[in-house]
């Protein structure tokens, strides 16, 4: 028999913000991953996105929903260019196979998504470079954590 998966808490605003890979996004962007769910190829993550940074392109190989909570993401160029502009505090739904060569903050932004699926980086001609679904991201998210316990402190090195 397969157990109830276990309910999870993470305290977001505690803990260190892994650099988001620059193979993938420019400007310095973090995150930290939440949750993942092997059973239903889902993962959640936080992100925290300087003014002028950017996200590469990809496509959401499955839906994702977000919630920008600060700033402003431009997404698909943008509402001027057809895209969405979200404003924070707002919602948006990505449908599966949604193509975003660029999606860009203006101003600190900082937003929570849910993918179901892996997040395919894409080369221009649409052939793709790396898929990060739930197994991808937990790697990445626990080789940080590793890497970081390993750092000696600031306080024993002064
Ligand atoms: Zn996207």
């Amino acid at each position: 028999m397969k157990q109830q998966a276990k309910e999870e808490y993470v305290q977001i605003d505690a803990g260190a913000w892994a650099p988001f890979p620059e193979a993938f996004s420019k400007g310095g962007i973090t995150w930290k991953l939440l949750h993942v769910s092997p059973e239903a190829g889902t993962w959640s993550a936080y992100f925290t996105c300087p003014k002028g940074s950017s996200f590469n392109a990809h496509i959401h190989t499955g839906p994702g929903e977000y919630v920008l909570t600060k700033g402003r993401m431009d997404v698909r160029g943008g509402a001027d260019a057809g895209g969405a502009s979200a404003i924070a505090p707002g919602f948006g739904y990505e449908s599966s196979g949604a193509r975003h060569d660029m999606t860009h903050f203006l101003v600190d932004s900082e937003f929570y998504m849910t993918f179901s699926g892996p997040l395919a980086f894409i080369n221009p001609d649409g052939s793709v470079i790396a898929n990060i679904g739930w197994a991808e991201a937990q790697g990445a998210w626990e080789a940080f954590n590793e890497a970081n316990k390993k750092k000696p402190s600031k306080k024993k090195a002064a």
